[in-house]
C-alpha cells in the first residue's frame, strides 16, 4: 500500500479528459474525471448507427448518414464508448503524443465494462489492435491501440471471458502518407498497401481494437485485408466514434 501512495504522490491521478491532477484520496480520484468534466463525458447511447456504431437521432433509420453515403462492407459492425468532442479529442491527442499512457487503462476497464455482453456475444478469436508502423512505435514509445486492447482483455477476464491480444496477425509495412491530406479514395489504396498479413483461413472472427473512429477507411480497409487472408468475420471496437446526426 506505501507503494501505490508513493506512486500516487510521483504520479498523481489525473482527470482522463482535461488532465487537471485529482484531490489525492478523494473518490474522483478511482473515477478518472473530475467535477467538471462529468458532464463533457458523453457515452454513446442508442439509436445508434447498426454499421459504425455511431449515435444517431432517429431510430426509425439504420444508419448515420456517414453510412448512408458510403457503407462500408468489409466489416460486420463495430462499436464505441464515447461521442467524439473536443473533451474526447484532447484526450486521445495526449494518449499519443503526450506520454498519457495511464489514460488507457480506464478506458479500457469502461470497454469492457460496458459491452462484455456484446462481446461475449460476438467471441472473437483475438482482439487485434490498429498496427502502426515500427518507425512510429519507435517514435511514440508504444501503439496506443495495444495497450488499450490489452487492458481491454485483461478486465473481460474478471467477467470469465478470456481472449487474448494478438499483435501478430496484420503488420503496417508502410509508413502512410498524412492521411487527411488525401481524398477518400486515396486514402483506401493508400492504406491497403500499408497491411500485410499470413494465411489466417484457421481464424474464425477478429475485434479490430482502436482510439478512434473517423470515416472508417482505416478499419475496411483492414477488415478487407484480413478477410482475404481467410477470416470470416471483422467487428471493431473503440474509445470513441465521431457522430454525423
Ligand atoms: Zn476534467
Ligand atoms: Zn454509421
Amino acid at each position: 500500500m506505501i507503494f501505490d501512495d508513493i506512486k500516487k504522490f510521483i504520479f498523481p491521478s489525473r482527470c482522463v479528459l482535461c488532465d487537471k491532477i485529482l484531490p489525492y484520496g478523494s473518490k474522483l480520484e478511482n473515477l478518472f474525471l473530475c467535477e467538471d468534466c462529468k458532464y463533457n463525458f458523453e457515452f454513446i447511447k442508442e439509436p445508434t448507427c447498426k454499421k459504425c456504431g455511431a449515435m444517431i437521432n432517429d431510430s426509425e433509420k439504420m444508419y448515420c448518414l456517414r453510412c448512408e453515403h458510403k457503407l462500408h462492407d468489409n466489416f460486420e459492425f463495430g462499436f464505441g464508448l464515447l461521442r467524439y468532442n473536443d473533451f474526447v479529442k484532447e484526450s486521445l491527442h495526449r494518449i499519443k503524443y503526450g506520454g498519457r499512457k495511464e489514460y488507457i487503462d480506464f478506458y479500457g476497464k469502461c470497454i469492457a465494462r460496458t459491452y462484455k455482453d456484446k462481446i461475449r456475444e460476438i467471441n472473437p478469436d483475438y482482439l487485434v489492435p490498429v498496427p502502426i508502423h515500427h518507425r512510429r512505435l519507435i517514435e511514440r514509445n508504444y501503439n496506443q491501440a495495444a495497450v488499450l486492447a490489452n487492458s481491454i482483455s485483461k478486465e473481460l477476464k474478471k467477467y470469465g471471458i478470456d481472449i487474448g491480444v494478438n499483435e501478430e496477425l496484420i503488420f503496417r509495412v508502410k509508413n502512410t502518407k498524412v492521411l487527411n491530406k488525401l481524398d477518400d479514395q486515396d486514402r483506401g489504396s493508400e492504406l491497403k498497401e500499408a497491411f500485410e498479413t499470413t494465411d489466417l483461413s484457421n481464424i474464425d472472427s477478429i475485434l479490430i481494437v482502436d482510439d478512434i473512429y473517423t470515416t472508417g477507411t482505416t478499419i475496411d480497409t483492414m477488415a478487407k485485408i484480413l478477410k482475404i487472408a481467410g477470416v470470416k468475420k471483422v467487428y471493431f471496437v473503440a474509445i470513441a466514434i465521431v457522430d454525423n446526426l
